[in-house]
């Protein structure tokens, strides 16, 4: 049956490991086997997040599956033919709707039809990709990949409500493209939001004015945009965009209970200025959720990223299980360096 037997406790040993065979195993039409999931977490094995994941993946795909409980450490995932359609899923908790739809999205988009997808769930949630970087970021990304879709924000979902909601439009992919970021360009603009939910309208309106005051003087801001969101549960954050002439990067602090709102722009300033002092492209996180698309490019692909990470390096080890790509990561761990994908 050509199954692919994957370690969950490799490398980063997170859920990533577990989304990332879901979506090749729904690629290759290879039955997965997966144990050890999420070992190296402190609670391990399926959380909420991961099982509507799961859940997705199968019923796009009419897969059978065995090991589909809270906490399961072993699974079994027979896909079968994948179905275009209108889907909906829920995250009864705050766990991300962005890594849950990442899963099934070039799925669908390998299908021959569009899909609509609406997900509930946590949407701006920490150790994850918040709404607005799958808006600005990842699906900018993809387009430019071959792989189109449109997503769209209903209402946040915050930790520890959730309850967000989003829904995504996934059209058919079109030629993949690989893509080639060893330069920034002049930097155009920086663009971004500070919003809230449930909370006084001064909070959005003081991490704006924080975080305008600290880089107005010396960098190019456009359109960094107050706002109060509808949302479930009280929460607050800051994304911006930096677009440069050939690439763009994408930065987000998360607001939490007791922490000032000047703090939450202060940390983003420091992930701003340390991205605009360091050699990278692209922000840190999007190479590894890009390595699976450009796995499936006609052409080599390079990234010269700010840093490498776990991540990066153990999504590089699984998509090599399933795929006869070669992902070459040259540099260190935490340190910047280039990824070359060679499908
Ligand atoms: P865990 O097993 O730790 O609970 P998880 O299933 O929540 O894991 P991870 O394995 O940690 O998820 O994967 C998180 C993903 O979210 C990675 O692809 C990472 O690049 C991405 N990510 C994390 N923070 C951000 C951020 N601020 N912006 C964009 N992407 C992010």
């Amino acid at each position: 049956m050509n199954k692919i037997v994957i370690d969950g406790s490799v490398g980063e040993g997170g859920g990533q490991i577990f989304r990332s065979s879901l979506t090749l195993s729904l690629l290759t039409k290879k039955p997965l086997q997966i144990h050890n999931i999420r070992s190296k977490r402190s609670s391990p094995g399926l959380k909420q997040q991961h099982l509507t994941a799961l859940k997705a993946a199968a019923e796009i795909s009419n897969a059978q599956v065995e090991g589909d409980f809270s906490g399961s450490q072993e699974v079994l995932f027979i896909p079968g033919e994948i179905k275009p359609g209108n889907y909906s899923f829920k995250i009864p908790t705050a766990g991300s709707t962005a890594l849950v739809l990442q899963t099934i999205f070039m799925p669908l988009s390998v299908a021959s039809r569009t899909s609509h997808v609406s997900l509930i769930g946590g949407t701006h949630v920490p150790w994850s990709p918040p709404y607005h970087y799958l808006e600005w970021q990842w699906l900018p990304w993809m387009e430019r990949i071959g792989y189109p879709g449109k997503v769209e924000l209903h209402q946040c979902g915050y930790y520890p409500a959730g309850g967000g909601r989003l829904s995504c439009v996934i059209l058919s992919a079109e030629s993949i493209m690989p893509v080639r970021v060893t330069g920034k360009g002049k930097l155009i603009q920086i663009r971004g939001i500070s919003a809230a939910s449930n909370l006084p309208r001064d909070i959005p309106n003081r991490q704006r004015q924080r975080f305008v005051g600290r880089l107005g003087p010396s960098y190019p801001l456009n359109d960094i945009r107050s706002a109060v969101l509808s949302g479930q549960g009280k929460g607050t954050f800051l994304i911006v965009l930096l677009e440069f002439e050939e690439t763009t990067a994408c930065f987000t602090s998360l607001g939490e209970k007791a922490k000032r709102a000047e703090i939450v722009a202060d940390e983003l300033v420091k992930q701003v200025e340390e991205y605009m002092a360091a050699s990278g492209c692209v922000d840190a996180y999007l190479p590894d959720q890009l390595l699976i698309p450009l796995s499936f490019a006609n052409g080599r692909s390079s990234i010269q990223t700010p840093n490498i990470t776990l991540h990066l390096m153990t999504n590089a080890e699984i998509i090599q299980q399933f795929l006869p790509v070669r992902i070459a990561i040259e540099g260190n761990m935490g340190k910047p360096g280039k990824v070359i994908i060679s499908p």
